[in-house]
C-alpha cells in the first residue's frame, strides 16, 4: 500500500450515488429536479483497467415495446425464461413513459425498431448532457473512487473514496448503487472494464446477490477485435465457416431486421459447435442498403400512386451494377414472384461489392443480468438502493434496448423512494481508513481466464471446482492480516458467486448453457440463486431461493435491530 494520503474536506449530501453512467446519472438527475441534494461519485480514470462504464459506448437504443404489451410481466417472464426480478414489469409499467417524455426534453431521440434511440452520438454525449444539466439544478460530481460502503446494521453512514490527491469521506442518509455490471471479470467480454469490485465489496459487507450465472452474450462478436456489431448493421452479412460452409438461416434471420431477437439462437449455434471457426463477410452491406432502399421507394411510390417514382428507383438500382449484369438484375427485380432474401441471393454474384469485410465472429459477454438483490430497488443493506446493470434485472434472456428502458424507469422510482429518506435523520460519522485500493493487473488476467475456462461454451464441472479453489485461496492470501479490503479481493470474492452460483444451477436455460445438463429443469423455473458471504466459514455460500424470499429478505434488513453477522466480523473493512 501507498502511504496514507491526505484528507479530504468532507462532503455531507442527503443521497449519494455511486456510478456516473446512464443510472446513476439519471437517478442523480431525477433527484435534482426534485430538490434532492445529493452528490454522484463516479471514476472517470483509466489506470483500473481501463476507462470504464457500458452507457458511453452504448447506443442508447430504448425499447418501447413495454409500453404497448396487455402482459408486460407474462412477457418478460416468458423472455426470461422465469428468472427476469419480479419488479422489473411493475417498473417499467409505472414510470417508462414519464421518463421517456423527461428524456425526450433533454436530448433529440430518434426512431429505431425497437422504439427510441439517441438521435446524435453514443452514450457518452448523453452522459455529457447529463452530467451539465445536473450540476447546473445544484448537483455536485466527484472523479473519484469509492473503496469503502460504511454503514452499520439500521442504516447508511457513507461511503470512503480516493483521488490522486488523497482520501475523502461522503457522508449521506441514502447510498445508491449504480456501478455497472460485472462483464468485465470474463475474458471474452466487450471491453467496458467493469469489474463489478463495488457488488463484490457489497457482498463482503453482508449484502445479497442473486442470479449471477446469467449473463447476456452478444450474438455476432467480433472476438478478435472484442467488440460487438450492432444488428442493425448486420442485414445483408454472409456467415461462413473457415471451409466457406455457410449458415443461410441465421442470414436469413439477420436479413429480415430480426437480429437483436436472435442473439439466444446464435450463441447456442456457435456453443455447440465450438469447435468450429465462423467469420461474418459484410462485403454486400452496401447491396443489402440499396435493395432495401429500392424496397422502401417501390412501397411509399405504391401508396402514392406514382408510378414513375417506381420506375426511376429501379433504373437507379440497376445502374448501380456493372454494365454487363444490368440487363439481369432488371429482369430479376421486375419478375414479380422474386422478392425477398432470395431475390437477395441471386443479385449478390451479379454486384460489383466482392472485396472481403471479415470478421470472426463468436459469443461476446456485454451485459450481466444478475447481480444486486433487491425490492423494488432497496438491497437488503439497510439505507443502501441499487440501479442499473449493478442490479438483479433482466432473466435467462432479454432482447435489445430493454435495459436503457429500466434504468430510466429506475431512475424516476427511486426519485420518488428517496424523497421521504432525505427528510429523515442524519446517522453517525466514521473515522477516515489510511487505504489506497490499487488495481492488480496480472490477478484480473487470471480471473478472467479461470471464469474463461470454467464457464465459456457451457460450465466445466472440474474446472470450475478448481477455479473455486484458486478463487478461494487468492482471496484469503491477500486479506490475510490485511486490514483493508481491496478491490481485487473484491472481484475474487464476486467471482467465487459466479461460479458456485453457476455449479448450483444444474440445468441450461437461455443464456446459460451447461452440457452436462442440457435442458430446462422446471423445479428450477422461479428459483433464483442467491448469494451471500458466510463469514464462519470465509466463503460465499450461494442458495436456491423464491423471489418473494429474497424480497422479505431485503425488506427484513431495513427494519432489523440486531446486527447481522457479517458486520460484526469485519470492523475495519468495508463497513462499520
Ligand atoms: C457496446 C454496448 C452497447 C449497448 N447498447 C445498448 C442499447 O442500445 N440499449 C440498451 O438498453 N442497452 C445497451 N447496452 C447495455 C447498457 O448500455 C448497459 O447495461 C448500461 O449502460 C449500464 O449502465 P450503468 O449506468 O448501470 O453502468 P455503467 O454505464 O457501466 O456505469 C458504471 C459506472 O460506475 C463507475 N464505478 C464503478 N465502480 C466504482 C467505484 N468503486 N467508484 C466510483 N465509480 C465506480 C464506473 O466508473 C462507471 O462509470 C449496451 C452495452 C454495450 C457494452
Amino acid at each position: 500500500l501507498d502511504e496514507p494520503k491526505r484528507e479530504l474536506p468532507e462532503i455531507r449530501r442527503s443521497v449519494v450515488i455511486v456510478g456516473g453512467g446512464i443510472a446513476g446519472l439519471w437517478a442523480a438527475y431525477q433527484l435534482a429536479r426534485a430538490q434532492i441534494p445529493s452528490a454522484v461519485i463516479s471514476y472517470a480514470g483509466s489506470d483500473r483497467g481501463g476507462v470504464q462504464g457500458a452507457s458511453r459506448r452504448s447506443a442508447g437504443a430504448v425499447n418501447t415495446a413495454p409500453l404497448n404489451l396487455q402482459d408486460l410481466e407474462g412477457y418478460l417472464q416468458d423472455l426470461g425464461r422465469g428468472q427476469a426480478h419480479p419488479d422489473v414489469a411493475s417498473i417499467l409499467d409505472a414510470y417508462l413513459a414519464p421518463a421517456l417524455a423527461d428524456l425526450e426534453g433533454l436530448v433529440e431521440l430518434r426512431r429505431v425498431k425497437i422504439g427510441k434511440a439517441l438521435a446524435k452520438g453514443p452514450g457518452h454525449t448523453l452522459l455529457e448532457r447529463l452530467d451539465h444539466a445536473y450540476r447546473e439544478l445544484g448537483g455536485t460530481v466527484i472523479d473519484g473512487w469509492v473503496t469503502r460502503l460504511v454503514l452499520d446494521h439500521q442504516s447508511c453512514r457513507g461511503v470512503q473514496y480516493e483521488t490522486p490527491t488523497g482520501v475523502g469521506k461522503l457522508r449521506c442518509k441514502s447510498l445508491v448503487l449504480a456501478t455497472g455490471g460485472y462483464a468485465g471479470l470474463f475474458g471474452n467480454a466487450t471491453r467496458t472494464n467493469c469489474f463489478g469490485t463495488m457488488s463484490g465489496r457489497f457482498l463482503r459487507a453482508g449484502g445479497l446477490l442473486s442470479n449471477l450465472e446469467f449473463v447476456f452474450k452478444h450474438g455476432y462478436g467480433n472476438i478478435d477485435a472484442n467488440a460487438v456489431t450492432p444488428t442493425e448493421e448486420l442485414p445483408g452479412a454472409e456467415i461462413r465457416d473457415a471451409d466457406g460452409n455457410r449458415v443461410t438461416w441465421l442470414e436469413e434471420t439477420l436479413f429480415s431486421q430480426e437480429g437483436t431477437r436472435s442473439h439466444l439462437a446464435a450463441v447456442r449455434f456457435w456453443s455447440q459447435n465450438a469447435r468450429t471457426k465462423f467469420f461474418v463477410d459484410l462485403r454486400h452491406r452496401p447491396l443489402y442498403l440499396r435493395f432495401a432502399q429500392l424496397k422502401k421507394e417501390i412501397q411509399r411510390a405504391r401508396k402514392s400512386g406514382e408510378a414513375t417514382a417506381a420506375t426511376r428507383a429501379r433504373e437507379e438500382f440497376v445502374a448501380s451494377f456493372p454494365v454487363d449484369a444490368r440487363a439481369t438484375v432488371h429482369h430479376e427485380i421486375t419478375d414479380p414472384s422474386a422478392s425477398g432474401f432470395a431475390l437477395f441471393e441471386r443479385l449478390k454474384p451479379l454486384s460489383s461489392d466482392q472485396s472481403p469485410v471479415v470478421f470472426r465472429v463468436a459469443p461476446l459477454i456485454y451485459f450481466t443480468m444478475g447481480g444486486v438483490a433487491h425490492s423494488h430497488l432497496r438491497t437488503s443493506l439497510p439505507g443502501v438502493f441499487v440501479t442499473g446493470e449493478a442490479m438483479h434485472d433482466f432473466g435467462a434472456n432479454r432482447v435489445g434496448g430493454l435495459p436503457w428502458a429500466l434504468y430510466l424507469a429506475a431512475g424516476c422510482l427511486l426519485r420518488d423512494q428517496l424523497t421521504s429518506f432525505a427528510a429523515g435523520d442524519w446517522c453517525g460519522d466514521f473515522e477516515l481508513l489510511p487505504q489506497r485500493s490499487s488495481f492488480d493487473s496480472p490477478v484480473f488476467d487470471s480471473v478472467q481466464a479461470h471464469l474463461k475456462r470454467a464457464l465459456e461454451n457451457g460450465l466445466n464441472p472440474e474446472e470450475a471446482e478448481r477455479s473455486l479453489v484458486w478463487l478461494r485461496n487468492e482471496r484469503r492470501k491477500l486479506c490475510a492480516g490485511a486490514a483493508t479490503f481491496g478491490d481485487t479481493e473484491a472481484s475474487l470474492l464476486l467471482a467465487e458467486g459466479i461460479v458456485q452460483s453457476a455449479l448450483l444451477r444444474r440445468e441450461s436455460r437461455g443464456f446459460f448453457l451447461r452440457e452436462d445438463h442440457p435442458t430446462e429443469d422446471t423445479r428450477l423455473d422461479t428459483l433464483v440463486s442467491r448469494a451471500r458471504y458466510e463469514p464462519s466459514r470465509d466463503e460465499v455460500e450461494v442458495t436456491l431461493r423464491s423471489p418473494g424470499d429474497l424480497a422479505l429478505e431485503c425488506h427484513a434488513a431495513w427494519t432489523r435491530s440486531e446486527p447481522a453477522p457479517a458486520y460484526e466480523s469485519s470492523p475495519n473493512w468495508s463497513i462499520l
